[in-house]
């Protein structure tokens, strides 16, 4: 009897399966895959039919990027949100850690990543184009760019500041950062001092 008959073949391409999400090596989706099998049945069953789910039915807004279940993300599609005031993030889970403030009342705009040269990604891979776009036909006053402060969001930063300085230098572009600690992710800020360096940006 060999390895390929003990080797079930559906947790072969479960793991397979799970080594096709980004940053999911062999190890990651030991963990995963391993964990899962730990629940009941049922609960698998389950955890599964939601990811399905969200896999059907999340999309990036056609404006900003951020998820949405429909073709336009509520935060876009609500007349009340000022849509002269961008915030730049990451990711979706980003914009959702400031709205739970319940304070920012400008939209959004989901970079999809961050510039990660030995990663190989790069501005051409990020929503970058539709930033500059977005802010020459909504006539932007203000991008606030709330990165995260870690080495690749201050870099990502950098190159925003400076390439929405050169291209639209009557808009306003002020980095997010205070009271955040450097290294650690703005998704894991706590809300107070996300708060706090959203009253004291320059
Ligand atoms: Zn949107």
């Amino acid at each position: 009897m060999g390895f390929e008959e003990v080797f079930p073949r559906s947790l072969k391409e479960a793991l397979e399966g799970v080594m096709k999400i980004p940053t999911y090596g062999e190890r990651g989706a030991v963990r995963l895959v391993y964990n899962l099998l730990k629940l009941s049945p049922e609960e698998r069953i389950s955890v599964i039919e939601s990811l399905r789910k969200a896999a059907e039915s999340l999309r990036p807004c056609r404006e900003c990027f951020l998820l949405t279940e429909g073709d336009i993300c509520p935060v876009c599609s609500d007349p009340k949100r000022m849509k002269r005031f961008i915030c730049v993030v990451e990711e979706s889970q980003d914009a959702y850690t400031v709205e739970r403030l319940e304070r920012y009342r400008g939209v959004y705009h989901v970079l999809q990543g961050r510039i990660a040269p030995l990663e190989g990604v790069s501005p051409e891979d990020l929503t970058v184009d539709k930033l500059l776009e977005r802010i020459e036909r909504n006539r932007v006053k203000e991008v606030i760019i709330a990165t995260n402060p870690n080495a690749e969001g201050e870099a990502t930063a950098n190159y925003l500041i400076r390439l929405i300085r050169d291209r639209f230098p009557k808009v306003k572009v002020s980095r997010v950062s205070y009271g955040l600690q450097f290294g650690s992710l703005i998704e894991f800020a706590d809300e107070v001092s996300l708060e706090k360096s959203f009253e004291n940006r320059k």
